[in-house]
């Protein structure tokens, strides 16, 4: 039997980009059935993230048109993880295997002929890692190369230069899907589901229309999460830091004394604003960080749900 591929597509006005993608996405799943690697039955599944523009017409007019299109539509913008995990957790009731994948035509579709003979290798995951940053601006690639340092050093494992393009199986995505947790970071958690995976390399071209939805600040804010979700490193950074500054504070006590019973007087002021305004600074940031801590533990008793869907082209 041949595996059910769904190739699932997150897209949040997107009408420039997705007449021009569509025939790409479809062309690989018809190639891949010619060529008698995958089911009949494989669908690209079209994910519209509440967008505010054409994008949910123009998928619903694809599905018409054309068999291989399917697509569901959330009741509101989610962002992107979000409205991966809605895609994938609907194609793992149909598929034997689902690639993730943007809209914009960025990744190289042809990765995906290769991500399907690793998966007919034995492997669950398959991870697609960018060759080199050469499309991007040398901004975003500073940054982001920045960002994966940054988090594999607050503790957050991740796959280097590897975004959201992959290969899961179904029984990697239904182990997957029992982590039931809100705030997802889905790059950083489908290592911690396990099985054997492997990587395949590609390259990554500039967007073909539109614009980026991910500036500095959603960069940022995306980062952020990532580290949050995935582990409490920054609090023991913190522990670690207070730790420090109260050895520190202590050896400051004893100086003082000595200092006062030398009698070498009211000299002190400067080392005092600054010790005082220093402390206050580290319990700030300190505050913060378990602050952020106890809102995402308050977020995730909730157990609202991650996703709502609000149409779809089937059923
Ligand atoms: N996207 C989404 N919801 C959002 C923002 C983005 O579904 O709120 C989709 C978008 O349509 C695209 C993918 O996520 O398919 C990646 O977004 P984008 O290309 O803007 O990010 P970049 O490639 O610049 O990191
Ligand atoms: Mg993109």
């Amino acid at each position: 039997m041949k595996p059910i591929l769904y190739i699932v597509v997150p897209c949040y006005n997107e009408e420039k980009v997705l007449p021009i993608t569509n025939s790409i996405f479809a062309t690989k799943i018809n190639d891949l059935y010619i060529d008698g690697k995958i089911s009949e039955k494989s669908r690209v599944l079209f994910v519209n993230d509440g967008s505010s523009d054409a994008t949910w017409e123009i998928i619903s007019n694809l599905s018409k048109e054309n068999d291989t299109f399917e697509g569901i539509s959330l009741s509101r913008n989610r962002g992107h993880q979000n409205a991966l995990i809605a895609g994938l957790d609907e194609a793992r009731k149909y598929a034997d295997i689902t690639v993730s994948i943007d809209c914009d035509g960025q990744d190289d579709i042809n990765a995906i002929d290769q991500m399907v003979e690793e998966y007919l290798k034995g492997s669950d995951i398959v991870y697609g890692v960018r060759k080199d940053r050469k499309s991007d601006t040398r901004f975003k690639r500073t940054t982001a190369q920045g960002f994966y340092k940054f988090l594999n050093l607050m503790g957050a494992e991740v796959v280097y230069n590897h975004a959201d393009y992959r290969l899961m199986s179904k029984r990697a995505l239904d182990e997957f899907f029992k982590f039931e947790e809100v705030n997802i970071y889905i790059r950083g958690m489908v290592p911690l589901v396990g099985f054997k995976s492997s990587v395949v390399y590609y390259d990554r071209s500039p967007r073909i229309a539109g614009k980026s939805h991910y500036p500095l600040r959603k960069m940022l804010s995306l980062a952020f999460n990532g580290i949050t979700s995935l582990s409490v490193k920054p609090i023991r950074i913190i522990t670690t830091v207070g730790v420090l500054v109260s050895l520190i504070s202590f050896l400051l006590i004893v100086w003082s004394v000595i200092i006062h019973f030398t009698g070498s007087g009211v000299a002190g002021w400067a080392s005092i604003v600054s010790a005082v305004s220093f402390f206050g600074g580290i319990q700030l940031i300190s505050l913060g960080v378990i602050g952020e801590y106890i809102g995402k533990i308050y977020i995730e008793v909730k157990k609202r749900p991650r996703y709502i869907i609000e149409t779809k082209t089937y059923e």
